[in-house]
């Protein structure tokens, strides 16, 4: 089954060794020292990632900023922060999640005392500085102890807002979970747990643009199946319908993929098909162990064994669309019936023999 798009997780976000990192922080750090920028979390990520080039965009902004102000805007740094380096989090999120954005605002809260505290700490390490390039250095030792309790209060605000960054990550992964789960349920047929035409649709014909090479089509069709419900009822049918789905899914090869395509009309879509034997191999496993099926009607306790299907297989051809494909694997299918049903057709002009 397709996997839906996952956001970057921070590692993959920054990537780089220790030592790059060190050295691109080692960039960074003069560049605000340059601007005045006081030292915090937010700061850190904006000026590292300027340093690294990897947005462009974030740059061209942040030398603007610069320019702009004198003392460069708390607003406008989290705004570039949730802009630039937590966007990727937040795009995902918006599509469904409002909850995000309310925990994102709660971090700026968080952000936004942890500016205050670093400009304080930057308050006083000016002080401090300006202490030390006094002649007369008596006053050293509470200088010092001044700096030491700045430095103190700026790394529990900074464990501080980490701590919330990580519950953030947990929150976040939690949500894509939900997300993930809500995808599946918009893709996946209830009653079989194999994919709905909608999606089946669009992976078809995703796969189709992509190559068409090796690509095959299998549609089956369970025989008599309105005699069958006529005669043990609708509950019953749906049983077999969820043993269809489940056989389906057991057999599916790795690259494939199985739908409901409508009421007791199912679709496999084979990949890496160099010639319609594959094809037969696979479809006629499928029509043995539907044969197989035993189905007990739990009123009388009598077990049916008269479950069979057919099916029509076809192989893409070049310039294939979507249509022409469904229609070569139904008319097989139509053959199929017409011959007699429990049985494999292929499309019109196509073999089942290995090449
Ligand atoms: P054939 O061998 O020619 O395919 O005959 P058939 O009776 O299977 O075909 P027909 O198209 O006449 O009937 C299809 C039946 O499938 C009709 C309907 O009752 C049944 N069906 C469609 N969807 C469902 C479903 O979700 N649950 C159940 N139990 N039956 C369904
Ligand atoms: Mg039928
Ligand atoms: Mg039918």
């Amino acid at each position: 089954m397709s996997q839906p798009p996952r956001s970057p997780s921070i590692l993959e976000l920054y990537p780089e060794e220790t030592r790059e990192a060190a050295a691109l922080l080692k960039q960074a750090v003069p560049l605000m020292m340059r601007h005045a920028i006081a030292p915090n979390p937010v700061h850190y990520a904006l000026w590292y990632t300027y340093s690294k080039g990897s947005e462009p965009e974030l740059n061209r902004r942040l030398d603007k900023a610069v320019e702009d102000f004198d003392v460069f805007p708390p607003d406008t740094a989290v705004k570039l922060f949730r802009d630039y380096i937590i966007r990727a989090e937040l795009d995902e999120a918006r599509a469904g999640q409002q909850q995000v954005i309310e925990l994102v605002d709660d971090i700026e809260g968080d952000v936004s005392r942890s500016v205050i505290g670093s400009q304080n700490y930057q308050h006083s390490l000016n002080h401090g500085l300006s202490a030390l390039q006094e002649p007369i250095i008596d006053d050293l030792p509470s200088v010092l102890s001044e700096l030491q309790e700045s430095t103190q209060l700026m790394q529990d605000q900074q464990e501080k807002f980490l701590y919330r960054l990580r519950a953030a990550q947990e929150e976040i992964k939690h949500l894509r979970g939900q997300l993930e789960r809500a995808h599946l349920a918009a893709t996946l047929d209830s009653l079989t747990r194999v994919f709905n035409r909608h999606a089946f649709t669009r992976l078809l014909e995703q796969a189709l643009s992509e190559s068409h090479e090796g690509l095959a089509l299998v549609i089956l069709d369970i025989d008599h199946f309105k005699q069958f419900n006529d005669q043990y009822g609708h509950p019953l049918g749906d049983r077999v319908l969820q043993h269809v789905g489940q056989l389906m899914r057991e057999l599916l090869p790795p690259s494939a993929f199985a739908a409901r395509y409508g009421g007791e009309e199912f679709c496999v879509v084979l990949r890496g098909c160099t010639d319609l034997a594959g094809v037969r191999n696979f479809a006629e496993q499928l029509r043995h162990k539907i044969q197989a099926l035993r189905v007990k009607v739990r009123r009388t306790d009598q077990v049916l064994d008269s479950i069979t299907a057919s099916f029509g297989c076809a192989l893409a051809e070049a310039g294939d669309s979507l249509e022409a494909l469904l229609t070569r694997a139904d008319d097989a299918l139509y053959q199929a019936k017409r011959n007699g049903r429990n049985q494999v057709h292929p499309a019109a002009g196509e073999s089942m023999l290995s090449a």
